[in-house]
């Protein structure tokens, strides 16, 4: 069986600029470039058209999985990317430590954006608390961010958040049910019970004491938000009879890849930010397809971070970095391995912030079509092959050229 690599650039879709240009047009990006002239391109609208993507339902599209079956809320993700194991039935959170002063005025949303070390000792307080019956698990991943799951019978993730969102005089929220069912109110006032107690707890946790005196902020509550309901889908390997590895610095992503099902590899430099070491994370997608892997997802989130600041040369610059990255695992992954380049999403300078467009997609590999273009960009993956698609094409494209086609009908 073939083998395939998907690498999927978060946000690399843009708009043009007064100039006509995108941070993708005006890159210096002769991997990319090629393996559009010797591949077969398109423009793919990852979740349908005019339909702006979130990071989470992007992916999940593009690993073969309905956003409209399958996600319920971030939560999911967050916890599976954080390292927790979640079992069917499960409702999970993204949370922030946050400063409260009286009557939960909110102070600061980040609680002054405590050191991860900090927040670790503070998370075990809160951690194995039970409240109405649900068992309370709670992970801090990175500075003032942590992941809670509830488990217990009678959950719904259909609530609101407790997180107000914005800093400026904002209270926190009572979370409310979205419907009329019992485990929806059940579970919001869980919600409600939980921010109460871990502001108890942490208000008079000897770590915050010391912060206070020290003249720093508190973190004296945890605000959850994205409710999510864990039922577990039919992973990949069952599915397609692929065993898929996935190779990512940021939480959510690792957490999609496992919710469907790829084993996560840990790579050393790998942060999600635009420090992160690229090229390591060729090198481990590659030694995934040494290893027996049929299927390597590689994603970097850096090109994001850059449309959502408005910085266009630092996208371009990122992108130019991915390219020797490209450059890599085309040299390195073997006769007859297919690779497609991506993004999940456009996220346009301009706007800063996700938008509706299609985005530019390569495949290149043995055996292909081909068409006449050139150059990898917006406007000249147009003119592709593939013509315009939807994001849940791509596997089954994949699969097809992998060898598990089957035919449809007879
Ligand atoms: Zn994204
Ligand atoms: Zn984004």
């Amino acid at each position: 069986m073939a083998k395939a690599v998907l690498i999927v650039c978060d946000g690399m879709g843009d708009l043009p600029d007064a100039r006509g240009r995108t941070p993708l047009s005006a890159a210096r990006k002769p991997n990319m470039d090629r393996l559009a002239r010797e591949g077969i391109n398109g423009l793919m609208h990852t979740i349908g058209r005019g339909i702006i993507p979130g990071s989470d339902t992007a992916h999940l599209a593009l690993f073969g999985y309905d956003p409209r079956c399958y996600y319920s809320g971030r939560g999911v993700f967050e916890a599976l990317g954080a390292g927790l194991k979640l079992e069917h039935g499960d409702v999970a959170f993204r949370c922030n430590f946050a400063t409260v002063g009286k009557g939960m005025g909110i102070i600061d949303r980040r609680a002054g954006r405590i050191g991860s070390a900090e927040a670790k000792v503070l998370g075990k307080a809160l951690d194995g608390v039970v409240i109405g019956g649900a068992k309370i698990i709670f992970k801090p991943t990175v500075e003032h961010r942590a992941a809670l799951v509830l488990r217990g019978k009678g959950l719904s993730c259909r609530i609101t958040d407790a997180d107000p969102h914005e800093a400026d005089n904002a209270r926190v929220l009572m979370a409310k049910p979205l419907d009329d069912s019992k485990e929806a109110k059940r579970t919001a006032g869980i919600v409600n019970e939980f921010v109460r107690k871990s502001h108890e707890i942490l208000e008079k946790h000897p770590l915050n004491l010391r912060r206070k005196a020290a003249g720093l902020l508190p973190a004296n509550v945890a605000l959850p938000r994205g409710a999510g309901i864990y039922e577990k889908p039919p992973l990949l390997g069952e599915r397609f009879g692929i065993k898929a590895g996935c190779v990512a610095g940021g939480a959510l992503y690792k957490g999609v890849a496992k919710f469907v099902g790829m084993d996560v590899v840990d790579v050393k430099g790998a942060t999600g930010g635009l420090d992160t070491d690229v090229m390591a994370k060729g090198k481990a997608a590659l030694a995934l397809l040494k290893k027996g892997y049929d299927f390597a997802f590689i994603h970097v989130k850096g090109t994001d971070n850059c449309g959502h600041d408005g910085d266009f040369d630092g996208k371009r610059k990122m992108i130019e970095r991915i390219d020797a990255m490209v450059g890599l695992v085309m040299k390195g992954c073997g006769k007859g391995t297919f690779i497609a380049v991506t993004a999940d999403h456009t996220t346009s300078c301009m706007k800063k912030r996700h938008s509706s467009e299609p985005v530019p997609f390569a495949l290149w590999g043995p055996g292909l079509r081909g068409d006449e273009v050139q150059r990898f960009d917006e406007l000249s993956c147009a003119k592709g092959g593939l013509g315009q698609f939807k994001g849940l094409a791509v596997m089954p494209m994949l699969l097809d050229l992998m060898g598990k086609e089957h035919v449809y009908g007879s």
